[in-house]
């Protein structure tokens, strides 16, 4: 059975199938007798035992820690009477009953005026949740769970969902939903993972243990291949090996036409410790450290020595390379245990990235100090997210002084000359980059968002993945007029969208003017390798000639034809 989904993260893997369906359990509802009450409160007893000690055996592991507040719960007096009471008044099944317990308890942890307890929410939860799993004989299957190598099939990842995942057991990632720069699909290729998604049901398809292939070249998915087409895919995943060596050795060479400009090909990373397979895959600095991660671990919200921490050893590790780390870009698919950010109506539209931090002043206050303090380890450029206008960049900084003008008085070493950049992701600022320019050390396009906003799709939805289109001229054109109004001001540009690490825009955003480009570490050699064999002149050339052109098809058809042409190796 072969089943086509959109070709998330390259290569090919095969593997057995682990199934991670995170979906809602149905509660059943049913009148009980006052007589049956002990009989359902003993059935809640069975149950939280059996919660329990699962969750005693997670402790065990690596961060016994996150489970201190779920063992907690487990031995709480109060949730025992809670639900003898509530049987008793409601006469109702103890499923219900506990699933009204928990809908309540929840919201008035989320409304806490702590930040601890609304913390506590996703413990409540998720201890809750595994109650009720053992009531209903659904116990909860986690990504921990991987014990061995499989091929991960699930409907959605949250980014949250894959912290305590080792990803070196995942060989491949197959999904019903997402779309090429989905976060999905940012995590499979930044670990290189082969994925496909947007496979519409595919785990409806799938069973645990069968045999898969993931074809994240094509964007194909194979369940249960017969022996011919398993042949065919041994040969198949022994010629991308072969071509991933012949990539490899040129890695570490500089990015530099045969004309002789040198552009920086940067890697995005979610994690302190992808520091260094940036290095070995020959990025010349970090374009993208997006901090958001570090505030995703559930029960863990990392303090301004936990920060300074996390950014010190990037900046150190990267030996003195640029390293540009994002504030908090929170909001969207990237939503922080105990912060309901999915109330929004329209999240993506919503209270997020900068809308966030500039309302919770203490965070952003925090971050900033942090990032800093850690200025002084190695060569850190600061950059903002999702700005769309001046006013936000006046509020920034007026933040930046006064946390700096702290740190002066508290005699804490920082870089007072740490270049503060915006990321260009909404349309009216690369429409307004001119004015921008006044108020940023630097400007990286974010395509990611750019292309949603600009197209109106959403990046992470399948059904209207047709349409996202990077090379449609609209977005072109907002792409070239903020390199323009870029370099009139003086300003360096990069981009760290996933169009900067796809290899048939590379000459495109070459002759536009593109100083830098940064993506997940496994694009960089084959980018490079393009970048060395064209002349920035041809490429010039080869923009302009775009410029009359109608439609992103025609667009994109040209620059394959271009690269095909001269490139022998691009048909690969
Ligand atoms: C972008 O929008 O292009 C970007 C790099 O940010 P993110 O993918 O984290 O939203
Ligand atoms: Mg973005």
């Amino acid at each position: 059975m072969e089943f086509p989904g959109i070709s998330a993260s390259p290569g090919i893997a095969r593997g057995r199938a682990f199934l991670f369906l995170d979906d809602k359990l149905a509660i059943p509802r049913h009148h009980i007798e006052a007589s049956q009450v002990d009989y359902e409160f003993g059935r809640f007893l069975t149950a939280l035992g059996k919660a329990s000690k699962e969750v005693e055996g997670l402790a065990r592991g690596r961060n016994a820690k996150l489970f201190d507040a779920q063992l907690l719960m487990f031995d709480d007096p109060d949730l025992k009477d809670k639900v003898r009471s509530a049987l008793e008044e409601e006469q109702r099944n103890v499923e219900w009953v506990l699933a009204q317990i928990m809908e309540e308890m929840s919201q008035k942890l989320e409304a806490a005026d702590s930040q601890y307890l609304r913390e506590r929410t996703v413990d409540f939860s998720d201890a809750g949740n595994r109650i009720l799993g053992h009531l209903l004989f659904r116990p909860k299957v986690q990504l921990t769970d991987v014990k061995s190598e499989v091929i991960l099939v699930t409907h959605n990842l949250m980014p949250s969902d894959t912290l305590g995942l080792d990803r070196r057991l995942v060989l491949g990632i197959a999904a019903d939903v997402g779309g090429k720069t989905s976060h999905t699909a940012i995590l499979a290729r930044s670990s290189e993972i082969p994925a496909v998604l947007g496979l519409s049901d595919i785990t409806r398809h799938v069973k645990a243990g069968d045999d898969m292939i993931v074809d994240g070249i094509r964007g194909i998915v194979i369940v249960e291949p017969d022996e011919l087409t398993q042949e065919m895919y041994d040969e198949r995943k022994r010629e991308w090996q072969r071509r991933y060596v012949v990539l490899k050795e040129m890695r570490q060479l500089p990015a530099e036409t045969v004309d002789g400009k040198l552009v920086s090909i940067e890697a995005n990373i979610e994690l302190p410790e992808e520091a260094e397979s940036v290095l070995t895959h020959g990025g010349d600095g970090i374009g993208l450290f997006r901090s958001e991660f570090l505030f995703l671990q559930p029960n863990h919200f990392p303090s301004e020595e936990d920060q300074y921490q996390a950014y010190s050893s990037v900046l150190k590790a990267m030996r003195g390379r640029s390293v540009t780390i994002r504030t908090l870009d929170l909001g969207g698919d990237k939503v922080m245990p105990g912060f309901s950010l999915e109330a929004d109506a329209n999240p993506l539209l919503g209270w997020r990235a900068i809308r966030f931090c500039l309302s919770k002043p203490d965070i952003f206050r925090t971050q900033l100090r942090a990032l800093l303090r850690a200025s002084v380890n190695g060569n850190l450029r600061i950059m903002f997210p999702l700005i769309s206008g001046t006013e936000e960049l006046s509020r920034i900084e007026e933040t930046v002084s006064e946390v700096k003008a702290d740190l002066a008085r508290e005699n804490v070493p920082f870089r007072p000359e740490t270049a503060m950049g915006i990321m260009i992701e909404v349309p009216s600022a690369a429409l307004s980059s001119d004015i921008l320019a006044d108020q940023a050390d630097f400007f990286s396009i974010g395509t990611n968002d750019l292309i949603q906003y600009t197209l109106a799709v959403d990046r992470g939805n399948e059904r209207v993945a047709y349409l996202y289109e990077p090379f449609h001229p609209g977005v072109l054109r907002l792409i070239r007029t903020t390199i323009e109004n870029a370099h009139a001001h003086g300003l360096p540009v990069g981009m760290c969208g996933e169009m900067a690490g796809d290899p048939l825009a590379t000459v495109v955003l070459l002759g536009l003017g593109l100083d830098s480009f940064s993506m997940g570490p496994i694009a960089i050699p084959l980018v490079k390798r393009i970048i060395r064999s064209v002349g920035v002149m041809e490429a010039e050339s080869f923009a302009r000639s775009l410029v009359p052109m109608k439609s992103a098809a025609d667009i994109e058809e040209a620059a394959r034809k271009w690269m095909e042409e001269r490139l022998d190796f691009f048909s690969w």
